[in-house]
């Protein structure tokens, strides 16, 4: 089949692989109808993360199911369905607390797996004609059959999880004010999620037009951060206090990114930007394993972290992958409602052959490329 593979820093190409097949009763296989390109595949691509060359790449997937192993019991040749970028098992201590992004199962001695993704366990990715899914009556997501919504239910799998799971770690509640650092489509679907918690004012920083024009649209207020510092422009909105709970949809590569001139340490300007005892939800990625970056600090998941302020503010800090899993269901059926169409983010939809270019230009964040869905 066809698949995307990662060749060296800044290059992937879309090469024949061998065709996945059921290596365990509990798996299926699906064929791939669309999957997204992610800022977390960025970090592989720019050589941040080191990846092997020749790994698939793709975690936000999702497709009809094509074939079905023998003690699959829930799911059915021909069924629509989304993957939840972390594979988990279903039954350990941590999937049945819901921390699915924590499994302890897939990917052992660590805890979380998924789908294309260096250290994440032996689990392909879905940029691809088809995909194996292991533990398959729990990583699939039943959808409705047809083709409608198919760019809406291909959020499911990452972004749109994610970016509620940001607001459930920074705690926000309806009535409140909340500041999103990083209008990529993380932070764009965080800042969604918290409209449609009923937050009352949603900032959202970043420097890319055509993503604060997005945040704009659904009714967040666009903070350029080129503009002027963030922090005051913030604090100037929100009565001198800071908003009430804050959200880091950028991660470390605001302080390595290619291009960027003063690099920003997003989590120091979060807690600036905070009231007094307000809560933080850190879902942009801090790796401490990645020999690729280009400064010791980076490379070990440090920074210069102003725990004083943190401290001296009394303020509370979430962070993690996300547990797709635990929202996802939820999220499909506000889809289903009418109550979300999270693919507005969807600015791109091109044949998976295109992919090689569609990265280049999602890794410039070209305007047009916010969030690129692929079709194989
Ligand atoms: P992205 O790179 O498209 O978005 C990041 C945005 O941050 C860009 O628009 C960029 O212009 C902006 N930015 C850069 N520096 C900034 C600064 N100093 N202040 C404000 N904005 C700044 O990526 P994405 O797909 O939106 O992902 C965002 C982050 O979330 C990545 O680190 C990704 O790996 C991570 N992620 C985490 C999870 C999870 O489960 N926790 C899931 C998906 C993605
Ligand atoms: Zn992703």
């Amino acid at each position: 089949m066809k698949a995307v593979v990662y060749k060296d820093p800044h290059s992937v190409a879309v090469e024949d692989v061998d065709d996945p097949r059921i290596e365990a009763p509990t798996d299926v296989l699906v064929r791939i109808t669309t999957t997204a390109i992610c800022g977390s595949d960025l970090h592989m691509y720019e050589g941040r993360t080191v990846a092997d060359t020749g790994i698939v790449f793709g975690h936000e997937n999702m497709g009809i199911v094509e074939e079905v192993g023998s003690g699959v019991t829930h799911i059915q040749r021909g069924d629509r369905v989304s993957l939840p970028f972390n594979v988990a098992c279903g039954f350990c201590r941590n999937c049945l607390a819901q921390k699915t992004a924590f499994c302890l199962t897939v990917n052992p001695p660590y805890a979380g797996g998924a789908y294309g993704y260096v250290g994440m366990g032996p689990y392909t990715g879905g940029q691809a004609e088809y995909l194996r899914v292991p533990f398959a009556d729990f990583n699939c997501l039943l959808l409705p059959p047809g083709d409608e919504h198919e760019n809406d239910f291909a959020m499911l799998a990452d972004i749109f999880p994610t970016g509620y799971h940001a607001t459930v770690l920074a705690d926000l509640n309806p009535g409140e004010t909340l500041v999103v650092f990083g209008a990529g489509p993380v932070g764009l679907m965080a800042a969604y999620s918290a409209m449609l918690k009923g937050a009352s004012k949603v900032f959202v920083v970043d420097r890319v037009a055509n993503r604060l024009q997005l945040a704009e649209q659904i009714g967040a207020i666009p903070i350029d951060f080129s503009a002027g510092d963030p922090v005051e422009q913030v604090v100037d909105q929100t009565d001198g206090a800071g908003a009430d709970k804050g959200i880091d949809a950028v991660g470390y590569q605001a302080t390595v990114a290619e291009g960027e001139e003063q690099p920003a340490i997003v989590l120091n300007q979060l807690v600036e930007a905070v009231r007094h005892t307000g809560r933080l939800g850190v879902v942009g990625l801090y790796l401490p394993n990645d020999p690729g970056a280009p400064d010791e600090n980076a490379a070990n998941g440090r920074l210069l972290f102003n725990i004083g302020r943190f401290f001296e503010k009394g303020q509370k800090m979430g962070t993690g992958q996300a547990d797709a899993k635990a929202y996802n269901a939820q999220l499909r059926d506000l889809i289903l409602a009418g109550r979300a169409t999270p693919s507005f983010v969807v600015s791109k939809e091109v044949p998976l052959e295109e992919a090689p270019d569609a990265y280049e230009r999602f890794d410039r964040r070209e305007e047009g490329y916010s969030k690129v869905v692929l079709k194989p």
